[in-house]
């Protein structure tokens, strides 16, 4: 039955770890190809940019060209002015001809020379705003066989190279570049590396970017010309170009959702183990109880002892209290500690405090405990069988766990009633104000020792000490400060004045009833 129940649970943890490597990888895979996503979007706006300034270089170039032409003082197509365009053309890295219109016929070009016959312009495929007529692919009336992008103004015309952005070519990137006509809205494409099956978007806004097909395109247009271009990718070149970083990050994905299933389930195993095994020695009574002496500042007398539970399981490193009672807390079993350490102060302590009747222990409580209807009652019945008076045992309660304050302060009065002392524990590191203290009526506050740790010192908190005392004061309730380990601390706080009391290495550390039983008589034999 158990090796089933096992076996189910080994087969569930395999299940979650694998679907934790699944998540992480499926995660990874996303964010890594977002991250490639992005990156090769950033590059194509750069590559875009690039573009624009080679082709404000070949626009600047037409414009010269176009410019000096339609400035010629020569006679229309004279060997000085055929000499002025060839020299234009030679300076041109763009350029493949240069020609001289007239009334839209061309008569000349640098190239082809005197034309036997002027050759008609035919229809322009677009005409700019600023009234350049632009011919997109035209065959060249001085070189036969040869296409180029031809744009006229006035009496002058420019062929430019079909090819003039050949050296920004790069590998898995195309890109086109338009003309347009703000005006009538018309845009003609000037020239392309797209493949034939890929069509650029016509519409696609400036800065902005479409994944269309399997392409991711961007745009960028010039801001002082009627020039864009639009660059593309191809998204299977995308994730080819990332596949070893996507694979990786699957992988690494994987392994870290895997990773922290297994040690959440790691964790919650050794919680769960933890505390089996402090169950079992709550059972096997593998727990012991040390008692810490409580002195009185004035007088040097050891008046109480605080009970605190010590656990070493295996008899092996101890564990820290407020560790395995924090786990049990948070369990919910830990009035099993409470009623553990309890029975463990009454089998020690009863004679002593049955011979010393103004001396107490006072031990640590949960919240728990105190909302517990049957904690009060079995309190009650193991002191009235051990013949204990209820007066010799005090209960500790940590400031931060005085919450739902109607109930706490209801079951506060009830143990005062049957004659416990109450003390607040930790004092300082929880948020109870003072009017909650009275209502609450507590009798004893234990200032935490981390104020104490501050006694002498320039830390803010220093000045908080004489504060506590002065309230406590105030309100007529006893302190014991915590954690007086050094002679200077005592000092300070035997000038205090008020009834103070004070527990720390200063004054003895924890140790098993016996020691504590010997030092009380021994103190009682020195004042006898
Ligand atoms: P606490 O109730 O505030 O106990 C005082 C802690 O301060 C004890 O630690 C004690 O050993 C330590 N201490 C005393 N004097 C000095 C000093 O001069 N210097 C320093 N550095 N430390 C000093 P311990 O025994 O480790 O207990 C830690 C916490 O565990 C306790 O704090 C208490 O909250 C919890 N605890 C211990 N025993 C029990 C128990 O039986 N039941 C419950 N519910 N909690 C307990
Ligand atoms: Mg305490
Ligand atoms: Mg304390």
């Amino acid at each position: 039955m158990s090796l089933g129940r096992d076996w189910k649970m080994s087969v569930l943890c395999v299940v979650c770890i694998l679907a934790a490597a699944f998540v992480g990888s499926f995660v990874a895979s996303f964010v890594a190809s977002s991250v490639a996503m992005h990156t090769e979007k950033d590059a194509l706006v750069a590559y875009s940019n690039r573009l624009l300034i080679e082709d404000e270089r070949i626009a600047s170039n037409i414009t010269d060209a176009l410019n000096e032409v339609n400035a010629s003082t020569f006679p229309r197509c004279s060997a000085q002015e055929l000499g002025m365009m060839r020299r234009l053309l030679f300076r041109s890295p763009f350029l493949k001809d240069v020609g001289r219109l007239q009334n839209g016929m061309l008569y000349c070009s640098a190239v082809g020379g005197n034309l036997p016959a002027p050759l008609p312009s035919p229809k322009p495929d677009l005409v700019t705003s600023g009234g350049r007529r632009v011919y997109y692919n035209v065959p060249l009336g001085s070189v036969q066989g040869v296409r180029a992008q031809v744009v006229s103004f006035r009496d002058a015309n420019v062929a430019v190279d079909p090819d003039a952005f050949r050296n920004l070519r790069r590998e898995n990137m195309y890109y086109a570049g338009t003309v347009n006509n703000a005006s009538t809205g018309i845009s003609l494409q000037t020239f392309s590396t797209f493949p034939v099956e890929i069509v650029p978007p016509t519409h696609l806004l400036s800065g902005h970017s479409l994944e269309k097909g399997d392409v991711l395109f961007v745009a960028n247009c010039s801001a002082t010309r009627p020039d864009c271009v639009t660059v593309g990718m191809r998204l299977s070149d995308i994730w080819d170009s990332s596949r070893k970083i996507l694979l990786c990050a699957r992988i690494l994905g994987g392994l870290a959702g895997a990773y922290i299933a297994l040690s959440i389930l790691i964790l919650l195993r050794r919680q769960r183990s933890m505390s089996a095994q402090l169950r079992r020695a709550l059972r096997r009574g593998d727990l012991t109880v040390v008692y810490q002496p409580i002195v009185n500042l004035h007088s040097g007398r050891t008046v109480s002892a605080e009970a605190l539970v010590r656990w070493s399981p295996g008899g092996g490193h101890a564990i820290r209290p407020d560790v395995f009672v924090g786990l049990a807390e948070e369990q919910g079993f830990v009035g099993e500690i409470t009623r553990y350490v309890l029975k463990r102060v009454i089998r020690d302590t009863a004679a002593l405090l049955q011979e010393f009747p103004e001396f107490s222990i006072s031990v640590n409580m949960s919240v728990q405990d105190l909302l517990n209807p049957s904690f009060l009652p079995a309190v009650e019945r193991m002191l009235h069988r051990a013949n204990v008076n209820p007066k010799s045992i005090a209960f500790e309660l940590t400031e931060r766990s005085t919450d739902d304050p109607e109930r706490v302060t209801k079951a506060l009065a009830a143990l005062q009633q049957n004659g416990h002392a109450i003390y607040i524990d930790d004092f300082g590191t929880g948020y109870s104000s003072l009017s909650y203290l009275t209502q609450l009526s507590v009798d004893v506050l234990k200032v935490d020792r981390s104020f104490t740790n501050t006694i002498g010192t320039s830390s803010v908190t220093a000045s908080i000490v004489p504060q506590i005392l002065d309230m406590a004061k105030t309100l007529d309730l006893r302190v014991v400060v915590e954690g007086v380990e050094r002679k200077a601390q005592m000092d300070y706080l035997s000038q205090a004045g008020g009834e103070l009391y004070g527990q720390g290495w200063y004054f003895g550390r924890p140790v098993p009833a016996k020691n504590l039983i010997q030092r009380v008589r021994a103190e009682a034999a020195l004042t006898r």
